[in-house]
């Protein structure tokens, strides 16, 4: 292989590190150069409609070989900049003899106005772990929006039926701090943001209580854990068996919550969900487990799901209408589907012995999926039973409950 030597050709290399598409007030742009030889000048402009705006330069040449730029480009320091297609230019010149150059272009949009949003005048009641929907609209350009609920966010879609405006289902999670409020955003990805609040009703009397539950773990359930789910592994029994359930745990559920993109942009389904059939619930959703080995507690972890035990190896029914969007081993999950329900509304059912369904598959409800099983962490034959909301875990109770899903949901949207 020979070898080239560039440095006397050498010229600067330019890269845009943010993904600039809009510029609006003071949209941020973040640029990584590299010159052997160091940057003697550099700059951006805008132009739109044959005129060049000036918009950042270096304030002196370096000798440094990489350099990363941050300004903002915008409405605020170009006023004469319009509503509509511009490009945005970065040059940047090598600080040596030659002064080689190097440019680079995107093509951007310029959004003077931020978008505005206008929430549902209703009031909405909140409860702790479960789900609930906002209607709203959004004026003016934006890329995003939806309803925000702490860090979590959870997308919009527009109305069904061709109806006006936007909807999100979305999820007070188990854990949120009682103190959040929802709100509606809408970004236009040039740095304007607008939120407004829901009206929310945070009935404190009707808050769920989560159970807390001390659980045994025997040699043999670790044993049979250890041996499934870390068959290569050594060292500490316990140790192992505490790694899986936290941190394979953790792994589990963000591959769980990352499915929220395979979702379809319509109901699937248009009856309540459905419960397993004669089962009994040996765990419910959000139950603090204290894990205890030989007298001494090991691990916490909280259940974000029902257990629901009937005979060993019964047939899994599908909880409502839907596609299958995963049918494989998930680590703690054991052999697990994932049901999509559309808008981001997803069933979960784990620890199954065998499937009869594949990813893609159309599900009905009720419809048998495969036979309960014990894979992964289960001590004995049941169906683990979850549900989530654009990744966010949520108690399956009130889809269960035809009312809740009258008040919540068909009232405020169109179901079919
Ligand atoms: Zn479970």
């Amino acid at each position: 292989m020979p070898v080239v030597v560039l440095t006397r050709s050498a010229r600067p290399v330019l890269d845009l590190t943010t993904d600039v598409k809009t510029i609006g007030q003071a949209t941020p742009v973040s640029v990584h150069a590299t010159d052997p030889r160091g940057i003697r000048s550099a700059s951006a402009t805008l132009e739109q409609n044959g005129t060049s705006y000036a918009v950042w330069q270096v304030a002196q040449p370096s000798k440094a070989k990489e350099s990363w730029w941050n300004f903002t480009a915008g409405v605020r320091t170009t006023p004469q900049l319009k509503d509509g297609k511009a490009k945005l230019i970065v040059e940047a010149t090598s600080n040596d003899l030659l002064h080689k150059s190097a440019r680079v272009e995107r093509d951007v949009t310029v959004v003077t106005q931020p978008p505005t949003v206008s929430v549902d005048s209703e009031q909405h009641y909140i409860y702790i772990g479960m789900a609930d929907l906002a209607t709203f609209s959004v004026s003016g350009a934006y890329t995003a929006a939806g309803v925000r609920v702490g860090d979590q966010s959870f997308r919009a879609w527009p109305m069904p039926g061709g109806k006006p405006g936007l909807f999100s289902l979305y999820a007070f999670a188990w854990n949120m701090p009682q103190t959040t409020i929802p709100v509606v955003f809408a970004a236009n990805g040039a740095g304007n943001d607008v939120t407004s609040p829901l009206t929310v009703v945070f009935p404190k009397k009707e808050q769920p209580h989560y159970t807390v539950h001390q659980l045994q773990i025997s040699d043999q359930f670790m044993q049979k854990v250890v041996g499934e789910l870390d068959p290569n592994g050594t060292g500490d029994m316990v140790a192992r068996f505490v790694k899986i359930n936290s941190e394979m745990r953790k792994a589990n559920n963000k591959t769980l919550a990352e499915l929220r993109f395979k979702t379809a942009d319509h109901f699937l389904f248009s009856q309540p969900f459905q419960r397993q059939s004669h089962s009994a619930a040996e765990a419910t959703f959000a139950d603090l487990r204290h894990y205890m080995y030989q007298g001494k507690e090991i691990d916490q972890q909280v259940h974000l799901g029902y257990d629901l035990a009937v005979t060993q190896h019964v047939g899994v029914e599908a909880s409502n209408d839907g596609r299958v969007v995963w049918a494989a081993p998930l680590g703690i999950y054991g052999n697990c589907i994932v049901v999509d329900h559309g808008y981001g509304l997803q069933t979960i059912y784990g620890h199954m012995s065998h499937f009869d369904v594949h990813e893609g598959d159309m599900v009905k409800r009720g419809q048998v999926m495969g036979q309960s099983g014990m894979t992964g962490m289960a001590g004995g034959d049941h169906i683990h039973f979850a549900m989530q909301l654009d990744g966010v875990q949520i108690d399956p109770k009130e889809w269960w409950d035809p009312h809740w899903i009258q008040d919540h949901v068909a009232r405020r949207v169109e179901m079919k």
